[in-house]
């Protein structure tokens, strides 16, 4: 029986209905890429970097962090690999990043922001990733954008580097969608990029002003609000309009009871937390896209995270 799971555990997860839906998973070091993978990921949908940039005296050298990309790559064994930029900010100090005191850093220059502010530190990443990675690997993903000039301006960095590097293949650059204007504007950004990934911690918490790290209002941060569930939509209609894949990988794609409302809100790629990937493959095969489609529907109009989850709890009876 156990032999079986793990086999179920890796094979694609379809819908009843014969929809394949990608189940990736999150890492944050290199040591996670062949765990996920012995759990059945089919790939990286965030590689969220900062574990190379944090407690540290110096920035790390683009031969370090590609000797890291690198491994995790290898691990991964030519599954897809989501990069995602370096996303430190006021809150999560560097010595040699020398900033100013912030009274709202989760408001402040972080993301893409500090991204753009640090040019050096970007370039460094870019090439250290093309370098790592093999190209039919390699994409790359954009933190807390909130406009579309903001990737114009990281693409223009990564065909810089792709020019240093002599690599004529384009790498895929996505946006988090994270903030609600990336979600209000999905359409405008979604013409720009190649892939759209929501961020929902990010995401719920600027939607519904409640931070995310205050131990007082974290338990409202709730990706089920129907505000959220609304801002999903749209990104995923956005995302539609422009022929663009749309994932989640925030921590509402690791819950089973969410699965059928992200999909019906037209999600197609769900990158998990290891040990959630063969519960979420699991979920997907019970699940039938049409009537996921009516479900969200209906959690959109209801009036909040209490009455989304009784919803979610009675489909999944
Ligand atoms: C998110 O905001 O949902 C996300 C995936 O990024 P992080 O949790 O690293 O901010
Ligand atoms: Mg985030």
């Amino acid at each position: 029986a156990r032999a079986e799971a793990l086999a179920e555990a890796h094979r694609p997860a379809m819908t009843r209905d014969g929809t394949h839906i990608e189940v990736f998973a999150n890492l944050g070091s290199a040591a996670e890429a062949g765990r996920a993978v012995a759990g059945g990921a089919e790939g990286c949908g965030l590689l969220r970097t900062e574990f190379l940039f944090l407690d540290r005296a110096d920035a790390p050298g683009e031969a370090e962090q590609a000797r890291i990309y690198g491994e995790i790559a290898a691990a991964l064994a030519d599954r897809p690999l989501i990069v995602r930029t370096f996303d430190i900010g006021g809150d999560k100090p560097a010595p040699y990043l020398p900033m100013a005191t912030e009274d709202n850093p989760a408001l402040g220059l972080r993301g893409v922001r500090l991204n753009l502010a640090r040019q050096d530190l970007l370039d460094t990443q870019l090439r250290a990733i093309l370098a790592g990675v093999p190209a039919p690997q390699r994409r790359i993903m954009v933190p807390m954008v909130i406009e579309p000039a903001e990737l114009a301006a990281v693409r223009d960095r990564l065909r810089a580097a792709e020019r240093t590097l002599g690599i004529d293949r384009p790498t895929p650059l996505g946006v988090m969608v994270e903030t609600p204007a990336a979600a209000l504007g999905a359409d405008a950004i979604a013409r720009e990029a190649d892939f759209l990934s929501i961020g929902s911690n990010d995401l719920t918490q600027y939607a519904l002003a409640c931070d995310r790290g205050n131990p007082a209002t974290a338990a409202r941060v709730d990706a089920l609000h129907p505000a959220v569930l609304r801002l999903i939509a749209l990104a995923a209609e956005g995302a539609a309009r422009h022929g663009r894949w749309i994932g989640v990988c925030g921590g509402i794609a690791s819950d089973p009871l969410a699965t059928p409302l992200l999909i019906g809100l037209g999600v197609t790629e769900l990158s998990v937390a290891i040990d959630q990937i063969a519960p979420v493959k699991a979920r997907l095969r019970m699940l039938d896209l049409p009537a996921c489609r009516d479900l969200a529907r209906t959690a959109l109009c209801l009036p909040d995270a209490r009455a989304v989850r009784a919803l979610a709890q009675e489909f999944a009876r």
